[in-house]
C-alpha cells in the first residue's frame, strides 16, 4: 500500500498554502477537503484584506484559485473527509488516517488544517440572514457597513476587540452581552467602555433579527426585566466564540481547554513527530486568511525538514 509523504487535512488557506509548498518540494501531497471545501472563506462575500488582490476578491473565487494553484504543482485534491486517525508517537513511524468511505491512508507526515467553525446563536432569522448582513467576522465584513449602525453579540475578547474595530468604521455599535458582565479581559473591557460610539447592553439577548433579504433591525430582550425593544441596524456580528475542528484528534494530540491544537514554540509541530498544525485549528487569536496561509507555508517547510531528518527526502 502506498505511503504518502504528506497528507493534508482541510482545504482553507492554511491547507492549500501547505499544499502549494509541499507539492513544490516534491512531497506529492494529497489533500482531503473536509465537509466544507474551501473552508470559512466560502461563507464570506468580498475579501478585501488578502494581499495581492487590489480590487478585492470574493471568498469562494479565492478558494478555487488557491485549489488550482495547489493542483498546478501536482497536489491531489480529494473531496472527502477524514473520520479517524491513528497517530504514531515515534519519530519516523507511519501515521494512519481513515476517510469517510473507510479507506485507510498511510502517511509519513500529516498537516492538520481543519480550521474552526464560528458559533452562531441558532435562531431561524439569524440563519436566514447569514450573508445578508449577519456575519461572524467583523474584520472581514465590517467595512461594508461604513458609516452605518451595527450590533455585535458576545462578551469575550473577540466581541470586545471586534466592537472597537467596528466602532472605527461604523457610526454606532450596540454590543449585546447576555450576562451582567463581560468575560473579556479587563484591558479589553476598558477599551469598550471608553469608546464613545459603543453602546453596551448587559443582560440582553436577541429574540429576532429583522429584515427580509437583508438585516434591517433587531428585536432584543432584557433577560432580567423581560422588556423587549427594537433597534434599527444594517449589520449584525456574532462573536460568541469558535469551535476548533479537532474532535478526531482528541486523546492523541495536545490541545488547550477550548480544543485548539497546541504547537511547539514558533513552529507548527504538534506533540506527535511528523504531525503539524496550521491555520485556525491552532490559532484562536489572529484567525485571518493571510495568517492561516502563513502557518500553512510553515507546516509544509516543517514537514519537509522532518522528512529530511528521518532520511525520507
Ligand atoms: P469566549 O468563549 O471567550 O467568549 C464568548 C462570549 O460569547 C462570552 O461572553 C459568552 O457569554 C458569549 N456567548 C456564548 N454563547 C452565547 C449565546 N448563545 N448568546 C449570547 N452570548 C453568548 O470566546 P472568544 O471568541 O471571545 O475568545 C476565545 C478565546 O480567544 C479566549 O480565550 C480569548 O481570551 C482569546 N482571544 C484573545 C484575543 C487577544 O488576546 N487579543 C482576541 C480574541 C480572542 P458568557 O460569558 O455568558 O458565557
Amino acid at each position: 500500500m502506498e505511503v504518502l509523504k504528506t497528507l493534508i487535512i482541510g482545504s482553507g488557506p492554511a491547507g492549500y498554502t501547505a499544499a502549494i509548498y509541499a507539492a513544490r518540494a516534491d512531497l506529492n501531497p494529497v489533500l482531503y477537503t473536509g465537509m466544507e471545501p474551501g473552508g470559512q472563506l466560502t461563507t464570506t462575500t468580498e475579501v478585501d484584506n488578502f494581499p495581492g488582490y487590489p480590487e478585492g476578491v470574493d471568498g469562494p473565487t479565492m478558494m478555487v484559485q488557491l485549489q488550482q494553484q495547489a493542483e498546478r504543482f501536482g497536489t491531489k485534491v480529494k473531496i472527502g473527509f477524514i473520520t479517524k486517525v491513528e497517530l504514531n508517537t515515534k519519530q519516523g513511524e507511519i501515521h494512519k488516517a481513515y476517510t469517510h468511505e473507510g479507506t485507510e491512508l498511510l502517511a509519513q507526515t500529516i498537516i492538520i488544517s481543519t480550521g474552526a467553525t464560528a458559533k452562531y446563536l441558532g435562531i431561524p432569522s439569524e440563519q436566514r440572514l447569514r450573508g445578508g448582513g449577519v456575519s461572524a467576522c467583523a474584520v472581514c465584513d465590517g467595512f461594508f457597513y461604513k458609516g452605518q449602525e451595527v450590533a455585535i453579540v458576545g462578551g469575550g475578547d473577540t466581541a470586545a476587540e471586534e466592537a472597537t474595530y467596528l466602532a472605527k468604521i461604523c457610526s454606532k455599535v450596540t454590543m449585546l452581552v447576555r450576562k451582567d458582565q463581560m468575560r473579556a479581559s479587563k484591558a479589553m473591557q476598558h477599551r469598550v467602555v471608553n469608546t464613545p460610539n459603543i453602546e453596551l447592553r448587559y443582560n440582553t439577548e436577541i429574540d429576532e433579527v429583522l429584515g427580509n433579504q437583508v438585516v434591517e433591525g433587531l428585536r432584543m430582550r432584557n433577560n432580567i426585566t423581560s422588556e423587549v425593544e427594537e433597534i434599527q441596524i444594517s449589520g449584525l456580528f456574532i462573536a460568541i466564540g469558535h469551535q476548533p475542528n479537532t474532535s478526531i484528534f482528541k486523546g492523541q494530540l495536545d490541545m488547550d481547554d477550548a480544543g485548539y491544537l497546541i504547537t511547539k514554540g514558533k513552529t507548527t509541530k504538534t506533540n506527535c513527530p511528523g504531525v503539524f498544525a496550521a491555520g485556525d485549528v491552532q490559532d484562536k487569536e489572529y484567525r485571518q486568511a493571510v495568517t492561516a496561509a502563513g502557518t500553512g507555508c510553515m507546516a509544509a517547510l516543517d514537514a519537509e525538514r522532518y522528512l529530511q531528518e528521518v532520511g525520507e527526502v
